[in-house]
């Protein structure tokens, strides 16, 4: 089953971390209680969609960073997300720290196993749950680099150990990343290998797609055809049909996923409610300039000539790579993260362009450079109508895609779950607030198998988040992406409080989730 989220008037007794009992109570002797006349209390939100893999070893001088989704009400992050996870890490340690490092912020460690990332996050403390997917390119680079070829059968039976090792282990599932470096080198067969790995053991595919633009209906086949072939469940990753020419064709992209689903093959999506993106800088180049590694990368982006033959790349759009450049436009590429240049945070890479009269080519690849390739930005490319159809979809949920980077990120870190609430439920009436509150609940819990998450059922875990929904706004934006909403009245991580009228108690509950019978929900 696929979640349901009704709307009543209970007593909801919390004891030992769980919620023990639902109904008309009344008090016990001693008992502490909370009136909550006049507001919503729901599961604690789960947010399908994070980097938030090293929350737990940010610094002190990112702790607005580090509790953004809690001041939400998200209780349950899944990280491991778009091919990158911090473990397994065996090899090649140096170059996957520098290729996480962008994706996974300051707090970046590597691991060697889910075990050891598992009991490091525990003992630095955790805001919130996390729920860990294996990142299919972390698991590439251990075995083969960041090598631009096909895996030989013997490296493919490589990297279905490691992730079976995983898995053994409880992750819930693996993620692709199919516009990076390495994820991007592999074929459609790798991929379903690894899927076939993941559908033995009731686990699932997230998928970041190979193009999200011109291309997306092909990205979608591959996607679509890994599941049925594997009989894996697929996860596709912030849907959206980027780029003005695939504004609309959400209407075409949900038609097919809804096709596939009549085929039998059990596929999901996760949206941010925003119409910009936000990535590595690097994202925007072609795929053969990633390849080997960050270090080669910045080698080989000194060279006149792989500049005049970025320059040509990036006028056209293939299947084989997605051209981001041609999706938002150079008015449209604004940077989120450098942090050797905090002056250029926020500005357009025009605007940069304008002012420092640099080729764009030059431009990108000497902040590449000059930054280690540190550096992320935000892509304004989507149609309001895409976002409302993909939210609108029976199957969607909500993921917020934050990337935990100082600076100016995307204000979807702080704001996602309060901008469904407070845009779609109470202004514009896209959602209802049952379904709403069932794409960040109910719903995720049933697709990630989280059985004991995502519901106020006697026996399930205390996470619980109540709102006032009258005063519910998302403040986070462009300007202010930090800003925490309002109307988030508690919020409580397995029993304990750790938001409590509208502030921080500093209380860390937060656990590690592992897999457990998804049939069983
Ligand atoms: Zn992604």
């Amino acid at each position: 089953m696929d979640g349901v989220t009704t709307v009543g008037v209970a007593d909801v007794r919390v004891a030992n971390g769980l919620i023990e009992a639902v109904g008309d109570l009344g008090p016990l002797p001693g008992e502490e209680v909370r009136d909550l006349n006049g507001l919503y209390l729901a599961p604690g939100f789960i947010d399908t969609h994070t980097h938030a893999d090293c929350i737990a070893f940010l610094g002190p001088e990112s702790e607005a960073l580090t509790v953004a989704n809690l001041r939400q009400g998200v209780t349950t992050q899944v990280c491991g997300n778009c091919g990158f996870s911090p473990f397994p890490v065996l090899s090649v340690e140096r170059e996957i720290t520098s290729h996480l490092l962008p994706a996974l912020g300051p707090g970046t460690r590597i691991f060697r196993s889910l075990q050891e990332w598992r009991g490091a996050a525990t003992e630095a403390t955790l805001p919130t749950n996390l729920a860990p997917l294996v990142g299919h390119g972390t698991l590439r680079a251990n075995v083969m680099g960041f090598e631009d070829r096909h895996a030989t059968e013997a490296e493919l039976r490589q990297m279905e150990e490691l992730l079976s090792a995983c898995l053994e282990d409880g992750a819930l599932g693996f993620s692709s990343g199919l516009i990076y470096a390495p994820g991007t080198f592999a074929t459609t067969d790798e991929l379903t290998r690894l899927a076939r790995v993941a559908g033995r053991y009731g686990a699932l595919y997230a998928t970041h797609v190979r193009n999200e633009s011109d291309h997306v209906l092909g990205a979608l086949q591959e996607a679509i055809a890994i599941g049925s072939q594997s009989g894996c469940p697929v996860h596709v990753s912030h849907h959206k049909t980027a780029g003005r020419a695939n504004w609309g064709r959400t209407q075409e992209t949900l038609a097919r996923l809804e096709r596939a689903r009549a085929d039998g093959v059990d596929i999901t999506i996760d949206v941010y409610p925003y119409t910009a993106g936000s990535t590595a800088l690097q994202a925007i180049l072609p795929p053969w300039v990633q390849r080997d590694g960050a270090e080669a990368m910045l080698e080989r982006l000194k060279d006149g000539a792989v500049r005049q033959r970025i320059r040509r790349d990036w006028v056209e759009t293939t299947p084989t790579w997605q051209n981001l450049v041609h999706a938002a436009g150079w008015e449209g590429i604004v940077v989120a993260s450098a942090s050797d240049h905090p002056e250029i945070e926020g500005k357009s890479l025009a605007e940069l362009q304008a002012e420092t009269h640099r080729d764009p080519v030059d431009l990108v690849c000497e902040l590449l450079i000059s930054q280690r390739a540190n550096v992320t930005i935000i892509l304004h490319m989507m149609a309001e109508s895409d976002v409302q159809n993909a939210l609108r979809w029976s199957y969607a949920m909500i993921g917020s895609d934050g990337i935990l980077q100082p600076g100016r990120p995307h204000p979807r870190i702080a704001g996602t779950f309060a901008r469904v609430l407070a845009t779609y439920v109470k202004t514009r009436q896209l959602l209802s607030l049952t379904e709403a509150v069932r794409r960040m609940t109910s719903l995720p819990a049933w697709r990630f198998g989280l059985s004991t998450r995502g519901r106020i059922a006697p026996g399930a875990s205390a996470d619980l988040v109540v709102f006032d929904l009258s005063a519910l706004s998302d403040r986070s934006a462009y300007e202010e992406p930090l800003t925490p909403p309002e109307g988030i009245v508690h919020v409580m991580v397995n029993g304990v409080l750790a938001l409590e009228d509208g502030a921080l108690t500093g209380r860390r509950a937060g656990e590690v989730l592992g897999r457990v019978d998804r049939h069983g929900v």
